[in-house]
C-alpha cells in the first residue's frame, strides 16, 4: 500500500481499531473509451471534506464512526499483479472483521475485491452490463466485471441494477447463462426504490451483500465525469435511496469509474458524499 497524499476526511481511526476501511485503486489500465479514473481516488478524498460530519438524516457524526483511510494500492506492474494486490488487501481487510471499501480506478476491481470477500450476494449498479467474456483480447477488463463477479459468487447471487447498455452478444449470454438484471427502465416505473431494493435483495438470495457502484449508472446530469457516460440514468438521490436500503446488509462497498479529467468536480463531490452516506447507513446498522 501507499500512502495518500490527503486520507479521506474524518478518517481518523488507526487500521487497528477501525470498523471500515476505505482504500484507493488509482488504476484505469483496463478503461474503453475515456481513461482518468486512476486520478479519482485523489479527487474524491479531496472532495470528501466539503461535507459536514454530521449526516442528519440517518443521525450518525462521522466523528463518532471509527474508519481508516489505508492508502493506495500499488499500481505498478500488469493488470493481474494489481488485481492480485486488490484482492489479497480486501481478503486482509475482511478476514480481521471489518468492511472494505474500494475507490476506483476502473470498473476491473471489483471481481478482485469479491474473490477476496468469499461468499455473498453481490448487487451491481451500473448504466452497462459489463458481460462480455473478454473485451479485446482482456478477460479481466472492465466491460467484464459482472461475468468474473457471476463466475466467482455464482450467476444466482449477482444482479447487475439501473442498466441500460449492451451488445446483442451480451444479451444472448445473459439469457443462456441466467444473470437477472433490473433496468433502468423498470427503475423508473417501479417508482419507489424500496420496490427495487425488495426485488435486488430477492434475486440474489444472500443476506450479506456487496455493493460495487459504477458511477455511470447516475444519469450524466448529475455524474459527467465518468468513464463512459450514459444518457436517460438514475438520479443521485434513487442511488443514495439505494444505499440507504441497502446499508444494513453490506460487507463491503466499491465506487469505480469516476473520470476527474472530463469532470467539473460535481462527481467526485458526488462520489465522495455516496461514500460518507454508506459509511453512515453500515454504522447505523452495526450500532
Ligand atoms: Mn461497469
Ligand atoms: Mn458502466
Amino acid at each position: 500500500m501507499r500512502t495518500a497524499p490527503l486520507a479521506f476526511a474524518d478518517a481518523r481511526a488507526d487500521l487497528q481499531g477501525a470498523e471500515f476501511v476505505i482504500f484507493g485503486v488509482p488504476f484505469d489500465e483496463t478503461s474503453t473509451f475515456r481513461k482518468g479514473s486512476s486520478l479519482a481516488p485523489e479527487k474524491i478524498r479531496e472532495a470528501s471534506y466539503n461535507f459536514e460530519t454530521y449526516i442528519f438524516e440517518q443521525d450518525i457524526d462521522l466523528d463518532d464512526v471509527p474508519f481508516h483511510d489505508a492508502g493506495d494500492v500499488e499500481c505498478s506492474g500488469g493488470v493481474e499483479e494489481v488485481l492480485g494486490r486488490v484482492r489479497d488487501f480486501s481478503r486482509e481487510v475482511a478476514h480481521s472483521g471489518k468492511i472494505p471499501i474500494a475507490i476506483g480506478g476502473d470498473h476491473s476491481i471489483t471481481p478482485a475485491i469479491v474473490e477476496g470477500l468469499g461468499e455473498t450476494g453481490v448487487v451491481i449498479l451500473d448504466a452497462h452490463l459489463d458481460f462480455r467474456d473478454s473485451y479485446e483480447g482482456e478477460r479481466l477488463s472492465h466491460a467484464c466485471a459482472t461475468r468474473r463477479v457471476s463466475e466467482i459468487v455464482g450467476i444466482d447471487h449477482v444482479l447487475p441494477v439501473g442498466v441500460r447498455s449492451f451488445s446483442k452478444k451480451e444479451s444472448i449470454d445473459a439469457e443462456e447463462l441466467g444473470l437477472s438484471y433490473i433496468p433502468a427502465s423498470e427503475v423508473f416505473e417501479r417508482k419507489l426504490m424500496a420496490s427495487v431494493a425488495r426485488k435486488a435483495l430477492s434475486f440474489v438470495e444472500r443476506s450479506e451483500i456487496y455493493l460495487s457502484i459504477d458511477m455511470d449508472v447516475i444519469d450524466p446530469a448529475y455524474a459527467p465525469g465518468v468513464g463512459n457516460p450514459e444518457p436517460f440514468g438514475l438520479t443521485a438521490d434513487q442511488v443514495r435511496e439505494l444505499v440507504d436500503l441497502l446499508g444494513s446488509r453490506l460487507v463491503g462497498l466499491d465506487l469505480v469509474e469516476v473520470s476527474p479529467p472530463h469532470d467539473l468536480g460535481t462527481t467526485s463531490l458526488l462520489a465522495a458524499r455516496l461514500i460518507r452516506e454508506a459509511i453512515a447507513v453500515m454504522k447505523k446498522a452495526h450500532i
